[in-house]
């Protein structure tokens, strides 16, 4: 019997050089067996003796077993700990992390794997294999409704789904999305191709009903868009600002936190002359436009520049979005620049030029502290000045980061 004394960045509980998935730090666990293969030890069947005090009772029937929550057992306001320490330890300073507004019913996007074995998502690790669920919590209980008549729907019109390991069967996902502040639904219906039935009878419920096919070989949730049926966007509305979503374009996926991460943005904002670098659908450039700025957008992804030219308008506001990279779009003129990269964090081309000749103020939003962490040493010539972080993801081990830098 061994005791997990904490957890690593990803949520994993440790001991000594194993790794144990859903433990909680205090929990004292019987190892049984370990995955020696690969070079992390990750426990593959344990026992739990003892619970940890800070374990609370998952809300979801398929915890533990599911890869889509790995922190669902933690009580929320340890999970909040856990990010702030976590923060602490990537970038050497405390940063006070905002807890999401709801815990369950707060996701406005998934998507769920169509198959064989069941509906629902990969078991942690398993590419192949897929845990059958009948609810979402965190997406809440329009789930539950559209698994249903998703089933029925196979059932009734005999619809083939996908048989993962032999990469056969037509139907392939099923991703979900909600208007949180507005109640409109969007399924859309990924494919091989072939015929699908008439689907409107089954998600009577739903604001807009896709059909995409996946023409390539790769494993993804959506494809060309086939047909739709019912309204081509759905809306969601953060603070007053409205955005439209289609199934092809990103969109923060917790819609209630989304609220306050554009509202510090917009805090941290200084001046009026905005350019909004890394842009996609224009979430922060239109909020920051409609309290009154001038905002220029870029994003290197050309639809997505299509869908904020779409809400720009929408609102009727002073933004205007063009397609740019990184690489090469022109920094200066503005007071503020906001940037939001993938992953990878900035161009390091962008990162010379900022240093160079960068505005004033920089609003760094992040979804990677590690990446954040290197960044904001490269920005040598920036200090930060304000930093918060936001619990965008619940039950997941990720923290966004927004960070105000100063020239110095
Ligand atoms: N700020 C946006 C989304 C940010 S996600 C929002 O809140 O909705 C990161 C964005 O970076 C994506 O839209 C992606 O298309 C864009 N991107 C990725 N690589 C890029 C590059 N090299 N140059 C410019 N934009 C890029």
């Amino acid at each position: 019997m061994v005791t997990i004394k904490k957890l690593n960045d990803d949520g994993f509980g440790v001991v000594g050089r194993v790794l144990v998935p859903f433990s909680a730090p205090g929990d004292e666990v019987l190892i049984e067996n370990v995955d020696k293969r690969k070079k992390t030890r990750i426990a593959t069947k344990w026992k739990l003796l003892r619970s940890s005090p800070i374990r609370v009772g998952a809300r979801c029937k398929v915890f533990g077993k599911c890869g889509g929550c790995t922190l669902q057992h933690l009580d929320y306001s340890y999970q909040i700990t856990f990010k702030e320490e976590k923060l602490e330890k990537i970038l050497g300073i405390s940063v006070k992390v905002i807890p999401s507004p709801r815990i369950f019913g707060h996701r406005n996007r998934i998507d769920l794997a169509v198959t064989v074995e069941g509906i629902g998502f990969r078991e942690r690790g398993k590419w192949w294999k897929v845990v059958d669920i009948d609810e979402c919590p965190v997406f809440g209980k329009t789930s539950k409704k559209a698994i249903k008549r998703l089933r029925e729907f196979i059932e009734e019109e005999n619809i083939s789904v996908w048989n993962i390991r032999q990469d056969s069967g037509f139907m392939r996902y099923m991703v979900l999305r909600e208007g949180k502040f507005t109640g409109e639904v969007m399924v859309n219906l990924v494919t091989k191709e072939g015929t699908l039935p008439n689907p409107q009878g089954y998600f009577d419920f739903a604001t807009s009903i896709y059909w995409s096919i996946n023409r390539s070989k790769s494993d993804v949730s959506y494809g060309d868009v086939e047909r739709f049926w019912g309204k081509e966007y759905i809306m969601e509305e953060l603070d007053g600002v409205k955005y439209l979503i289609h199934p092809n374009s990103f969109f923060q996926t917790n819609s209630y936190q989304a609220v306050n991460l554009v509202k510090f943005v917009a805090s941290y904002v200084e001046g009026d002359r905005i350019l909004d670098m890394y842009a996609g659908v224009g979430t922060f450039g239109i909020y920051i436009a409609k309290k009154g700025a001038k905002v220029t957008g870029f994003d290197s992804n050309e639809f997505a520049i299509e869908m904020a030219r779409k809400n720009s308008a929408l609102n009727n506001v002073d933004a205007e979005f063009f397609v740019g990279t990184d690489r090469d779009v022109e920094i200066s003129g503005y007071d503020t620049v906001i940037v939001d990269p993938p992953r990878a964090g900035l161009h390091p081309k962008l990162i010379k030029r900022l240093n160079e000749r960068g505005p004033e103020y920089i609003v760094y939003v992040s979804c990677n502290p590690k990446t954040f962490h290197q960044n904001i040493v490269e920005l040598n010539n920036y200090r930060i000045e304000e930093i918060i972080g936001l619990d965008m993801f619940p039950h997941t081990p990720h923290v966004e980061l927004v960070a105000k830098l100063r020239r110095l």
